[in-house]
């Protein structure tokens, strides 16, 4: 096999370019990042889990209609997706305080918020991810103002299913990042969800006892970060067969 022409290198995928004009593989590696890049480090068979449960949760929300750019697995680590045009902003979604919400705004984390807030921050290493309002993303052209009402609106499908999806396996959907691209079909243009939906970018605790079982264990230290990531796979029921050996996944690349 010849080597793949590699599009993109982020913290914890690769974009290679895909078999078929329009699609790209998404490759999960285990190298894991916090704190703007200041905090490095490997989360041990990280990559075959969140390729397994982002597929999972991808495969659900196309399952009652939401658009997303995910295709298929392809393998332990990789999977096919459309390539689209990525929009320029993260949209986090809170139901409950933690993060930076909750140092922003002094509110101690676990609080329930009154309800579902959005906040948007423009993808930018350089900046830092700086906060922005609505008005900055359609005044420097981000996104159109129906691009970012698509956004919202996806966004809170996909809060309202997988919050209860996740209550269905105990555990309570804090937060979450969401990134949205721009599929082009027949000159028409549809706002797709992209990226991926994982432990990486979801806070999720155990409903009876708050435990963190997300990237909150490798930003502050808390030890047994693998361990969480397989708990969310296996609650999901979606262990890699053969358990926690098979999940360090193929090594090398080709
Ligand atoms: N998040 C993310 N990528 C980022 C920043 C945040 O996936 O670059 C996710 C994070 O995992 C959490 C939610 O978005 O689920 C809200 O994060 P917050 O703003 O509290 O930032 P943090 O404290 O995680 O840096």
């Amino acid at each position: 096999m010849t080597r793949r022409r590699r599009i993109y290198e982020g913290k914890a995928k690769v974009l290679f370019e895909g078999p078929e004009p329009g699609t790209l593989v998404q490759y999960f590696k285990d190298d894991a990042s916090a704190f703007n890049n200041q905090k490095k480090g490997v989360i041990t068979g990280k990559g075959v889990l969140n390729n397994r449960i982002s597929e999972y949760l991808m495969s659900r929300l196309s399952e009652i209609g939401v658009p997303t750019h995910f295709v298929r697995r392809l393998n332990m680590r990789e999977q096919l997706v459309r390539e689209v045009e990525i929009i320029p902003i993260e949209l986090v979604v809170r139901n409950v305080a933690a993060g930076s919400l909750s140092q922003r705004f002094g509110i101690p984390e676990g609080t329930p918020l009154p309800r579902s807030i959005i906040e948007y921050y423009y993808k930018s290493d350089e900046l830092h991810d700086p906060m922005v309002s609505e008005e900055h993303i359609t005044a420097f052209g981000w996104a159109a103002p129906q691009d970012l009402d698509d956004m919202v609106a996806l966004s809170l499908r996909v809060n309202d299913y997988l919050s209860g999806l996740f209550l269905g396996i105990g555990l309570k959907l804090v937060d979450f990042k969401l990134e949205f691209g721009r599929l082009w079909e027949n000159e028409e243009m549809r706002i797709v969800l992209a990226d991926e939906i994982s432990p990486d970018n979801c806070r999720l605790w155990d409903v009876k006892t708050n435990e963190k079982l997300d990237k909150d264990r490798f930003r502050q230290d808390l030890g047994r970060v693998e361990e969480a990531y397989q708990e969310v796979a296996r609650r999901l029921g979606i262990l890699p067969e053969g358990g926690p050996s098979d999940v360090k996944g193929p090594k090398t690349l080709q």
